[in-house]
């Protein structure tokens, strides 16, 4: 973009030749509505409002608890499993969709530590960045104060700079998101977990930032388990189960605590004693959700559907654009830049510090551009390129200008301000 002014004809002109263009009528936008928050839910896709009719009316209305055998409700978790796995280069047999990010972080932990157990005793630390998703972190020390005989949770302040210095002969496992949540920062999956590798320890991503806006192959990252959302960029719908991730070298012998009856070698024959299934199914713990676990395939059949490339750069183009809009249109206001300009450190999401963050959101979302507001003062916009379009890049930042120049933000902040802790969402 440079120094030359961007005009809305000319983002609606990149819009006419985006080859991505067509998605957007999959999803139900609401008319108006400029939303750069897919990241934190995403937008509902128009098939799946088909799709839960059916579920609810159909299999559970009419067919009741036959759906379990003619509709296959045993089959989801692992089917499911399989198109994550398409979309993230996961490998056959490696993922299975189920439960929550925070669950599943949880078991692939202690499965992790598990391992270490057998192959490098005495190791008893737990590497995590202490701006990582905080679920991730209480899960993590949870699972330390749970195992107690001395296990330990590390934190890193910065993880792409920090981390090589916490590495040492006492880390049993690594787990850190691939994009943060907070600056958008993107991490080198194939290198952080080499590096985690050459120190004997075991790496754990979690991927909720970038399934489905940032193309990533698990086969070739070298990592040991991985997990993440799909009510994000997957368009799963709120509180969508979450996905689960094992290298084919550990199928075998991980273990997890949560040992439901999902997770059985034979559910059915109803044994006194826990004997996990083969491979990744050990990784289920009780029944399903069923109806929420329907509606993830609209979703993710859209993302199988879309170029990987054209939605990275898209995603980038988006990014670049918002930037360079704020800097030539906000300038004179006080606004910082936390995620990186680097693509190839820059997931997709922009979030700009600004000391009056929460109350400038607020009043974006009045004019009908809804951001996000993080702590500590950020202000965060999520871009989802199978559903944005360049003019609404464009729209929301003539909304911030103006919302900036015209100081509006201050009537909002302290209308609203009240209702900051009900709101907080991922
Ligand atoms: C959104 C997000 C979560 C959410 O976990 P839930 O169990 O679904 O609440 C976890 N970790 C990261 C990194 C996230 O971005």
């Amino acid at each position: 973009m440079g120094s030359v002014a961007v005009t809305r004809a000319a983002c609606a002109a990149l819009d006419a030749e985006d080859p991505l263009r067509g998605f957007r009528d999959e999803f139900a936008v609401p008319d108006g509505l400029v939303y750069l928050n897919g990241n934190s839910l995403g937008v509902l896709p128009r098939a799946a409002v088909q799709r839960a009719r059916e579920v609810v009316t159909g299999e559970w209305g009419d067919g009741l608890v036959r759906s379990w055998n003619t509709a296959g409700w045993f089959d989801p978790p692992r089917r499911l499993g399989e198109q994550v796995g398409r979309l993230l280069d996961a490998g056959e047999g490696t993922t299975v969709v189920t439960d929550s990010t925070s669950v599943n972080l949880f078991k692939a932990l202690a499965a992790a530590v598990r391992i270490q157990e057998e192959d490098r005793p005495g190791r008893r630390v737990i590497v995590s960045e202490r701006d990582n998703f905080p679920t991730d972190l209480y899960v993590a020390q949870g699972l330390a104060d749970l195992l107690d005989r001395g296990w330990t949770l590390r934190l890193v302040d910065d993880a792409a700079r920090d981390l090589a210095g916490a590495l040492d002969d006492t880390v049993a496992v690594v787990t850190l998101s691939h994009v943060s949540y907070r600056s958008g920062r993107l991490l080198d999956l194939e290198s952080v977990t080499r590096a985690v590798h050459a120190a004997g320890a075991l790496m754990v991503w979690d991927l909720s930032h970038s399934a489905g806006a940032v193309p990533l192959s698990l086969s070739r990252s070298g990592a040991d388990m991985a997990v993440g959302c799909t009510y994000k960029y997957l368009n799963a719908g709120p509180g969508a189960p979450a996905f689960i991730w094992v290298a084919h070298r550990h199928q075998d012998r991980f273990t997890q605590p949560l040992s439901g009856w999902w997770g059985h070698a034979r559910p059915f024959a109803m044994e006194p004693a826990y004997e996990p299934a083969g491979g990744i199914g050990r990784f289920l713990c009780g029944t399903q959700p069923i109806a929420s676990l329907s509606l993830v395939e609209t979703g993710l059949d859209a993302h199988l559907r879309a170029d990987p490339g054209h939605v990275r750069a898209k995603s980038l183009a988006l990014g670049d654009l918002f930037i360079s809009l704020v800097e030539q249109r906000c300038g004179r206001h006080p606004l910082t830049l936390v995620t990186p300009r680097d693509h190839r450190r820059r997931g997709s999401h922009v979030s700009f510090r600004h000391p009056h963050a929460y109350a400038v959101v607020r009043a974006l979302a009045a004019r009908g551009v809804v951001g996000d507001y993080r702590e500590p003062e950020l202000m965060r916009f999520g871009l989802t390129p199978l559903y944005l379009r360049h003019v609404d890049v464009w729209d929301a930042v003539d909304a911030l200008a103006e919302v900036l120049d015209s100081g509006s933000w201050e009537a909002a902040g302290s209308a609203l301000g009240g209702l900051r802790e009900r709101e907080a969402v991922t």
